[in-house]
């Protein structure tokens, strides 16, 4: 194969749209986007809609009963958040293509994926802002998830999003090992609201996020929003729901 057989092969595999699980090749029409769009059709049948029962507020998915309540963490110890939007439950082809996205890593899957948040979310939200790494994880990493999901949301919405305003300032090693009671505690103090106050005061935030297991993060950031930037209110979004603790 010569050199620009080489590049050509390349340019294909780049522009030809795929399946963000399998990578197959989509057939799709032309100018088409959306969650439909962007699985191909056998990933796309194994994806989970998040369904009743779970808990409006979490969405903690309920494995039995048959009607939405609200989970005994969100009776027990209401977030500072209004609720969280998902679409799907954490699995299958979805966790597929997120764990590319994040450890392959293929941070150019972000725009994709991002049509995979609950559009709906962003409406009468004032800011978006994704949910801080640790400088620490990001420099392992080399970008942050939320804040390229943050980003392709922002544009897609037509919305400001907001970077240097809430700062992850503990680094937590590893919560394997804990409950999700302990794990809420242990993230107490985890955020900081710095510079900007003013800018957040009294708007209602959308804070990103790819996937929402225990809540303790979204938690312990909201709850920052709200007690440092005195923000209105904070709504979370977020590509996947997974109650699976490890
Ligand atoms: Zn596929
Ligand atoms: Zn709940």
């Amino acid at each position: 194969m010569n050199a620009s057989q080489l590049i050509a092969e390349l340019l294909d595999f780049v522009f030809v749209p795929r399946c963000l699980a399998c990578g197959d090749m989509l057939h799709r029409p032309p100018n088409t986007k959306g969650a439909a769009h962007s699985f191909c059709m056998v990933c796309k049948e194994a994806l989970l809609p998040l369904t009743s029962p779970s808990c409006p507020c979490c969405r903690e998915p309920f494995t039995v009963g048959n009607g939405d309540h609200l989970c005994s963490m969100c009776l027990s110890s209401p977030p500072s958040f209004q609720r969280i939007d998902t679409l799907y439950e954490y699995g299958g082809p979805l966790a597929t293509a997120i764990l590319k996205f994040k450890y392959a890593p293929a941070p150019h899957l972000a725009k994709s994926l991002s049509e995979l948040l609950h559009q709906a979310s962003c409406e009468g939200m004032d800011y978006i802002i994704p949910v801080p790494l640790h400088p620490k994880r990001l420099t392992q990493r080399g970008f942050n998830q939320a804040a390229l999901l943050a980003k392709a949301l922002a544009k897609q919405q037509g919305k400001r999003v907001l970077f240097d305003v809430l700062h992850r300032v503990l680094h937590m090693n590893t919560q394997v090992g804990k409950n999700r009671k302990e794990r809420i505690h242990g993230m107490k103090g985890a955020f900081a609201v710095r510079d900007s106050k003013a800018l957040l005061a009294n708007k209602h935030v959308l804070l990103v996020d790819d996937v929402v297991t225990t809540t303790a993060t979204v938690r312990a950031a909201a709850r920052c929003l709200k007690r440092e930037g005195n923000v209105a209110s904070v709504r979370i979004v977020c590509i996947g729901r997974s109650s699976n603790i490890t």
